[in-house]
């Protein structure tokens, strides 16, 4: 299905973009009107942030937590703004919050990550925003779908939206991990690999939920040639009412950001391009030789298919299975591959011989 999300206005047309990498920070949460001016003024300072976020409904995962100021926090952002001079965004999660918010004269907004998973929540939202013109922030959903993700950026273009921009803040997932929402970052990569022209942004407040991880996955983000971060900021993280643990001080903040090595996506160096294009090329033989031999090996799962088939034996054989995991696994060892790699591919390599002996051994005569 083609996508409209290709004819997005690009990051470098929006009015608040100009800057090469684009910087949202502030509170998780608004908490009260002197500690957002205090905070809004000294990231103002920082000369660093172009737009400062602040949560005012705040989706809680239990009851009983800080749920947010509300709206008589929109009228504290506004004089924030006036203070800061920065433009002021929060989160909305249903039609009355964007209501709220235009109202206000709000100059952004964002779609968190548990409403991006609810496309009638998206709708209601982009409804709700038909004929403004304020860039609108989609997180990722909170589970791994990049069809989701789309889905949700594709119905805020189709109100009219034109400013957009997703923001990668991880995955929930299962069993133990150090990161509060596991980056997955081949679902971001796949976004930008289907709309290269895409704003994408990454949250590693929300992806690590500490401090102290932050700045690995801040600079991960921009190895990955993103186009900027959204990083909580607050002047006394460890009193915050919600997320304390992954907040940090604007002086933190400029640290942070100082300690970022920006790479760029292309060099200008002659000596270096014709190193990487000669790097690129022997990386194109050798994909040609693999994708060579999975033929070939492909051919020979047929012939055993057929041969099996004449025996009438069954096409899994697990003593086989585990057999090829070992030998494989301790060979890609001596290699240098991890395992969780080579495991990785020999699982998709099994399957595909799987569905070829399936497909020679039901092959009517
Ligand atoms: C937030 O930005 O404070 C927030 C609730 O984020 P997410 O939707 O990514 O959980
Ligand atoms: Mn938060």
């Amino acid at each position: 299905m083609s996508s409209l999300l290709h004819s997005l206005a690009p990051l470098s047309h929006w009015p608040i973009g100009r800057a090469s990498t684009l910087l949202i920070s502030g509170p998780c949460s608004v908490e009260s009107e002197e500690q957002y001016i205090e905070t809004a003024v000294a990231l103002a300072k920082t000369s660093r942030v172009h737009l400062l976020r602040g949560g005012i409904w705040k989706p809680r995962t239990r009851p009983n937590a800080f749920e947010g100021v509300g709206e008589v926090g929109l009228e504290w952002m506004v004089n924030a703004r006036r203070e800061s001079g920065l433009p002021v965004m929060t989160e909305v999660a249903n039609a009355q919050h964007v209501e709220a918010c235009l109202k206000h004269g709000l100059d952004a907004v964002w779609i968190g990550a548990r409403t991006t998973v609810n496309p009638f929540s998206v709708q209601e939202i982009a409804d709700a925003l038909k004929g403004v013109d304020v860039p609108v922030f989609v997180k990722n959903p909170v589970n791994p779908d990049l069809q989701l993700w789309i889905g949700a950026l594709e119905r805020v273009q189709r109100a009219g939206i034109n400013r957009i921009a997703a923001i990668h803040r991880g995955f929930s997932h299962l069993g133990d991990s150090i990161y509060r929402n596991k980056p997955m970052w081949e679902i971001p990569i796949a976004l930008r690999t289907e709309f290269p022209n895409i704003t994408l942004l990454c949250d590693p407040s929300h992806i690590c939920g500490r401090r102290d991880l932050l700045q690995q996955i801040a600079q991960k983000a921009m190895d990955l040639n993103m186009d900027g971060w959204m990083i909580e900021s607050h002047l006394d993280p460890d009193a915050a009412l919600s997320d304390a643990a992954q907040q940090i001080t604007p002086d933190t903040l400029v640290s942070l950001l100082d300690s970022i090595h920006i790479r760029h996506a292309q060099s200008d160096d002659i000596t270096f391009v014709h190193e990487l294009q000669a790097l690129r090329s022997r990386i194109d033989k050798v994909d040609e030789e693999i994708i060579h031999l999975l033929g070939k090996r492909m051919r020979i799962t047929e012939e055993l298919g057929r041969f099996k088939k004449e025996e009438s034996v069954t096409i899994f054989q697990i003593d086989r299975w585990k057999e090829i995991l070992e030998s494989r696994t301790m060979l890609a060892e001596q290699v240098g591959l991890s395992k969780e790699f080579i495991l990785k591919y020999l699982e998709q390599l099994h399957k595909e011989s799987i569905r070829t002996q399936t497909r020679v051994m039901n092959k009517p005569k």
